[in-house]
């Protein structure tokens, strides 16, 4: 026996969240939720909220573990870049691209530092969280350069001399100005996806899908 709730993951606390539960609430899915649990049962619909750090979302739906993620298209890229590379399950139907969770992801260089072009990080080190994207996006430009793997803290990875470079994720500039950075190339531009499981789902959870998709629609179209 499947079980027959809708279940979607979203991220637990962080920049997506709000927006995540603003949608869902619009499309008139409503939930009593727990700071502290995972889990989250709809009130108002047979959906299942699964709360998790970001990072985990591409993965849960790639698996099939989860029917739908709220995912920032950088996080989502890179773990299909990786899982291809692994030869493990990558695939997902992306269905909606949704107005928030905008920023872009760009190498940038120390401010003293003289930039005139790629071919200037050319044998450089450069430090990032999104190694996959980067080490794509370089071997596209021709440009051989090392990329140095960081979870956190990336902007301050040259001045402590781990790197010459870095490649993180932009929204207004302020942290890089602040860590005496330079925006010099954007390689990515990332805003939130609705995606969900390659394998079908049943008909009933494939009808909810679709009237959901249609409310969010409404959603959408009403900002406009
Ligand atoms: P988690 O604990 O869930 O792993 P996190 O620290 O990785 O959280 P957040 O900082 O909450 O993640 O960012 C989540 C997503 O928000 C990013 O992956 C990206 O898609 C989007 N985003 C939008 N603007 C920015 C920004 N200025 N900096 C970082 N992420 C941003
Ligand atoms: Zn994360």
């Amino acid at each position: 026996m499947s079980n027959e709730r809708l279940t979607i993951a979203v991220q637990k606390s962080g920049r997506l969240s709000k927006e995540s539960m603003k949608l869902l609430a619009a499309c008139g899915v409503k939930f009593n939720i727990h700071e502290a649990r995972l889990m989250a049962h709809s009130t108002s619909h047979p959906v299942d909220l699964l709360r998790v750090r970001d990072d985990d979302i591409p993965g849960l739906v790639m698996d099939g573990v989860v029917d739908l993620g709220l995912i920032g298209e950088n996080v989502l890229e890179e773990e299909r870049l990786e899982r291809v590379i692994k030869k493990q399950p990558s695939g997902f139907n992306s269905l909606r691209r949704l107005d928030f969770g905008f920023c872009r992801l760009s190498v940038a260089v120390p401010k003293e530092v003289q930039y005139d072009g790629l071919p200037a990080l050319a044998g450089k080190k450069i430090a990032t969280t999104y190694p996959r994207i980067l080490e794509n996006y370089l071997k596209q430009q021709g440009i051989n350069a090392r990329t140095v793997m960081l979870t956190g803290s990336v902007e301050v990875a040259p001045r402590a001399g781990l790197a010459d470079a870095i490649c993180d994720l932009v929204s207004t500039g302020a942290t890089l100005e602040a860590n005496g950075l330079v925006e010099q190339e954007v390689i990515f531009r990332s805003q939130v996806q609705l995606i969900q499981r390659e394998e079908a789902l049943s008909d009933e959870k494939q009808a909810l899908v679709t009237k959901l998709l249609a409310r969010l629609d409404g959603v959408q179209l009403a900002k406009e």
